[in-house]
């Protein structure tokens, strides 16, 4: 009941257009209706009184209302259309804003594959009820309704003899709709598997390729795809079983009348030409039972598909700007502090009583194994997730009563994993601020240590950066992911693992351009390397999201006998790269 106000719901901007298609459908089941009573004149009136200006006027009459009917069968369509698609722009509109809401803790929850699904194919079947109701909806039924009428004035006898028949018909396509609905969304959900296992699969194409398992994830691919077969095969053959059944019924019933009708005939009670118009009549309303099983199914998928998307309309994104958040004080941002901060994924806590207080113009630098929550640490000073527990500040505030636009400019973050788009390398630096002057582009670029080999490019900044920077290694994506945070200014820089493709000595450039530029800024760097973070103002280490160490380089040579481990497991590796 639910999904079906949510789907009139969706129809209300159209109201206009919709009600003005229904209004073409009722014309058009009039005049369906019409033509064979039409018949039934020329027969009766015209033929059988050899009245040839009869014949020739009421053939002219059932000639315009033809051309009537096909003219509103062309409205019609035109209506329905807008409608459905109206509907579907609307849809897509709605979920793409929303999934761009989307806080990080909301997306770890969704499937890509299945988001990309819900924006595609479920978009289309939601569009389906409303198109076909538009083009079927008040015909079909009328059609039924006003057959089975004209049927018993024409002849009460011979309606009376055909209507178990139809009873009979009625009764198999309800259960035909049913099965077939059923089916439906079986099939509906081995699509969603396939479509699981392709996304997947085009994605980690270069993975599956790397590791061979490529007969793996073949299998994978051939199950699904097996299964979806197996489905759709037996949707077909057995929706392919109702046209010869239902044409069976219609036979049954041409038989019925002409035995039944002819006898009545002989006896002088029935002309020729109400036999004709029954029979006219009697194919009428198993048209209409067809066009309103199929009314069934459509809906049925649409409702389906309805609630699928509506899962993603009702999620409230995670993160939200509070009632009565202000904007961040532009120049108040420059101090971060972590107060007693817990977090946790689920159960397990991630990081247990964080603290931390980080003054301008200050590095703080993140070691630990790999694990030990330190991109989880950093992802908090933006909100890409809220703390389970305690605080963090920026500025003097705590981040969650700040707007997320005023924070997200003032923080620089470029994550693990290079995100590029796909477009010039310019675009891709101005990204964050695309009103940047091609000065500002150049300086960002720079320090980043990316202009040098941009200018080398051929066509340097304007050169056309593949989808997701295939073209490009993975230490040059990383520069030009660095020189994009710089260009929005930030007061609060994070580097997570950001240098990881970078050599050491470009890395050391980069890390003294940095400290050239801003006085005011905060930088924050999660690195692997100990040789990333020497210079940094404080180290700290984690280690399974607690602090085990702090302090600088030097200080924790002395105090913490993990820090002096991965410094002496590393050292080599440090000189010689
Ligand atoms: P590090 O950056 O130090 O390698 P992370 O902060 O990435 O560590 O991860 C810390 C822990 O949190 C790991 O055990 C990891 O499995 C878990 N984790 C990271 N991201 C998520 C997530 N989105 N959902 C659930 N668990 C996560």
């Amino acid at each position: 009941m639910r999904d079906f106000r949510r789907l009139l719901g969706l129809m209300r901007p159209y109201r206009g257009l919709s009600l003005l298609a229904l209004l073409t459908l009722v014309l058009l089941a009039a005049l369906d209706l019409a033509l064979p009573r039409l018949i039934q004149r020329i027969i009766d009136v015209g033929i059988r009184r050899n009245d040839l200006s009869v014949v020739l006027v009421t053939a002219g009459v059932m000639f315009l209302l033809t051309l009537l009917s096909g003219v509103l069968s062309i409205v019609n369509n035109v209506l329905s259309v807008r409608v459905g698609e109206g509907i579907a722009r609307d849809l897509r509109r709605m979920l793409f804003t929303r999934i761009q809401r989307f806080s990080f803790r909301d997306l770890d929850r969704q499937h890509t594959g299945q988001l990309l699904v819900r924006l595609t194919s479920d978009v289309s079947a939601v569009r389906g009820p409303s198109q076909i109701s538009l083009r079927i909806g008040t015909r079909a039924p009328l059609m039924m309704l006003g057959s089975v009428i004209l049927m018993f004035t024409t002849s009460y006898a011979l309606a009376l003899a055909v209507l178990p028949l139809l009873v009979l018909t009625s009764i198999f396509i309800g259960y035909f709709v049913v099965r077939v609905g059923a089916l439906f969304r079986v099939t509906q959900q081995k699509l969603d598997v396939l479509n699981g296992v392709l996304h997947e699969n085009i994605i980690g194409v270069r993975l599956v390729k790397a590791v061979v398992r490529a007969d793996f994830e073949g299998r994978r691919f051939e199950t699904a795809n097996e299964a979806l077969t197996e489905t759709s095969v037996k949707v077909a053959m057995f929706m392919s079983t109702m046209a010869p059944i239902l044409a069976m019924c219609i036979n049954a019933g041409v038989v019925i009348v002409i035995w039944f009708g002819g006898l009545q005939s002989i006896e002088g009670q029935l002309s020729v030409g109400q036999i004709v118009a029954f029979t006219n009549y009697l194919f009428m309303t198993m048209g209409p039972l067809v066009m309103m099983s199929a009314l069934a199914n459509i809906w049925a998928a649409g409702l389906v598909s309805s609630r699928r998307t509506a899962e993603i309309l009702d999620t409230v994104p995670n993160v939200q700007d509070a009632p009565g958040a202000v904007a961040l004080d532009a120049t108040g941002a420059t101090h971060l502090v972590f107060d007693g901060v817990s977090f946790s994924y689920g159960e397990e806590p991630t990081l247990q009583h964080v603290s931390l207080d980080v003054g301008p113009g200050d590095t703080l630098a993140i070691v630990g194994s790999t694990g030990a929550g330190k991109s989880t640490l950093v992802n908090l000073i933006p909100r890409f997730y809220d703390v389970t527990s305690g605080r963090v500040l920026v500025g003097g505030r705590d981040v969650r009563e700040t707007t997320e636009r005023s924070l997200v400019s003032a923080i620089g973050i470029v994550p693990q994993a290079t995100i590029l788009f796909s477009g010039t390398i310019r675009d891709n630096i101005r990204y964050g601020r695309p009103d940047a002057t091609e000065e500002e582009v150049i300086a960002a670029a720079t320090v980043a240590q990316a202009h040098d080999f941009v200018v080398k490019l051929a066509k340097g900044y304007d050169t056309h950066v593949e989808e997701r920077g295939t073209n490009l290694s993975g230490g040059q994506k990383q520069r030009i992911a660095i020189a994009r945070a710089l260009l929005i200014r930030p007061k609060i820089l994070i580097l997570d693992d950001a240098t990881s493709a970078i050599d050491v000595e470009t890395e050391t450039k980069i890390q003294d351009a940095l400290a050239a530029t801003s006085r005011e800024r905060i930088t924050v760097i999660v690195a692997q390397r100990i040789s990333s973070v020497l210079k940094a103002d404080k180290i700290v280490v984690l280690g399974d999201g607690r602090i085990i160490a702090s302090g600088t380089h030097a200080e924790l040579m002395v105090t913490s006998a993990v820090y002096r481990e991965i410094y002496d497991s590393q050292l080599g590796v440090a000189v010689a790269s």
